[in-house]
């Protein structure tokens, strides 16, 4: 019994050995006293038997904590992935029945560790078990994969109903709240559900990491749900881990460009400025445009850096430009921001170091921004907007029209242009519709005039859109019928024939 407990109580492999020896020679105390007292125990059996009942409770002990978690002492993945195995090889041949893996990862979980702290983390982690046993019924097994990862391992279901049901129901009681130090704690969570038919053969593994999958895909449509893996969800995530990777080999290697598309003033048909457009000529992939490769460099913060660069290099070219070109009217750049970088709390502090370093006057630089980028938190954009001003930057509302309208917000945002989005543009002279596209396009050029902006058109690829806008009073267009974004030498030849 004494071996037991000292193997149960101690952890470290020193202090165990000191107290093992210690107990060993206080057997051969007790024995000798005994001796000298004309009393007689067996010193060698009971030494013997400290060290089997030590070394038995040792290897149960090691066996048991190679299975599972020491936080919540839930099984791990190890024990899990052996769980799943075991139902597999033990399947019926007739058996008709589903087994199904449900991933959980809690959403923003890393904002309770920084914020509360580790311990927080922790305690909640072992809350979250608690709930989880509670509800879920003692056939389930329920492990703990991850840092904030649980999965659940259902057998013998009959239809996919049943798993959806646990779904949504989890997704319920964990949207109660929690307790740390009197505090209430709010958390969702993202569920990947993969199921199998049980006749089928399948490795336990592959389930695990289709259902992870689909909890990725449940945290990119936007977190706090669930969703099932479909066939071809597991190519998509290798391609989407591939694409990750080149882009930031890309960023490392500096495989980006800038490409310029000119901006025609409609009033003299001359070059007002450009939109700088960003492109990826990648060695394994080749040119590469922004549609395919900024949702994810927005998504992984790529998007931080590159923008940088991008910023500093478009300011670069226009200052050069504007020592080349010193008969040419000021040329202005705009440049996209995404919204990561929107988010950014020393977005100001970067602009304006980057237009000291170039030396050039913040009017030169337009920031086009979307209305979605903005809507998340109005007076935050509004403030931050504000300060962009400071700077004597101008800003544009891109693709106006086709985000999150806010026209209750649209004069108080301090913007100077209304960009609108090519959709309504390229709808002019098309089909049936045509009439109705430009009295929208109307309503909007003269929305943006009533409250003092220039308007663009983006996307023009005719004369007769030229024609149309012109009437309507348009200031600027923007398109293929007058240039596609150039590079910055061909871009060069424009400016040089003016
Ligand atoms: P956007 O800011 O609305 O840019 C205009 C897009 O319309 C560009 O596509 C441009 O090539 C295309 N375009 C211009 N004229 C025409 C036309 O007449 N017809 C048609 N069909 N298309 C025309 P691009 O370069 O592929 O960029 C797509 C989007 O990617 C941009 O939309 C912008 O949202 C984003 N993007 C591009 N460069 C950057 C960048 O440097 N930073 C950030 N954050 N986003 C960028
Ligand atoms: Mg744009
Ligand atoms: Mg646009």
């Amino acid at each position: 019994m004494v071996g037991g407990i000292l193997v149960w109580s101690f952890n470290r492999l020193w202090t165990l050995g000191g107290t093992i020896a210690l107990s060993g020679f206080s057997v051969w105390g007790i024995s000798f006293l005994i001796f000298t007292q004309g009393g007689w125990i067996p010193m060698i059996p009971a030494f013997v038997g400290l060290l089997v009942s030590g070394a038995c409770v040792l290897a149960d002990k090691s066996i048991y904590q190679t299975y599972h978690d020491t936080l919540t002492g839930l099984p791990n993945r190890r024990l899990l992935l052996r769980k799943i195995q075991q139902i597999n090889s033990g399947r019926g041949s007739d058996s008709q029945n589903l087994i199904a893996v449900l991933f959980l990862d809690f959403d923003r979980f890393k904002t309770i560790n920084d914020g509360l702290g580790h311990e927080a983390g922790d305690d909640l982690l072992i809350q979250i078990s608690d709930r989880l046993q509670q509800k879920l019924k003692s056939q389930i097994l329920l492990a703990r994969v991850g840092g904030d990862e649980f999965a659940l391992c259902l057998k013998q279901i009959n239809d996919i109903n049943e798993v959806q049901k646990l779904a949504d129901d989890l997704q319920k009681d964990l949207s109660q709240p929690f307790d740390w130090k009197s505090q209430e704690i709010y958390i969702t969570a993202s569920i990947g559900i993969a199921l199998k038919r049980l006749d089928s053969n399948f490795q336990a593994e592959e389930l695990l990491r289709y259902a992870d999958i689909a909890m990725y895909r449940a945290k990119e449509l936007g977190t706090d749900r669930y969703e099932m893996f479909v066939e071809g969800m597991d190519t998509q995530a290798v391609e989407r881990w591939q694409l990750e990777t080149d882009l930031r080999a890309g960023l490392k290697n500096k495989e980006f460009q800038l490409y310029y598309q000119p901006i025609i003033s409609l009033k003299t048909g001359k070059i007002a400025g450009f939109e700088a457009l960003v492109r990826w000529v990648s060695p394994n992939r080749g040119f590469v445009s922004p549609g395919d490769f900024i949702p994810l460099a927005e998504e992984t913060g790529l998007i931080v850096p590159l923008g940088q660069w991008i910023l500093q290099e478009a300011c670069e070219q226009v200052q050069k430009w504007h020592e080349q070109f010193p008969d040419v009217v000021p040329l202005i750049m705009s440049v996209n921001l995404s919204g990561r970088q929107f988010n950014q709390p020393d977005l100001v502090k970067q602009i304006k170091a980057i237009l000291d370093e170039v030396n050039i006057q913040g009017d030169r630089l337009k920031l086009e921004i979307t209305e979605s980028m903005m809507m998340n938190d109005v007076e935050g954009a509004i403030k931050l907007l504000q300060r962009l001003k400071e700077l004597g930057l101008r800003l544009s509302i891109d693709d106006f029209g086709t985000g999150y309208s806010s026209l209750s917000y649209l004069h108080r945002f301090p913007v100077d242009t209304l960009k609108i989005d090519r959709s309504f543009v390229g709808r002019m002279e098309e089909g049936n519709d045509s009439e109705k596209y430009i009295q929208i396009v109307r309503t909007i050029i003269s929305l943006g005039h009533n409250l003092d902006l220039d308007v663009i058109a983006e996307g023009i690829e005719t004369v007769a859109q030229v024609e149309v806008l012109e009437s309507l009073d348009c200031e600027y267009g923007q398109g293929y019928f007058f240039a596609k974004p150039l590079s910055a030498k061909d871009a060069e030849v424009l400016l040089k024939q003016n």
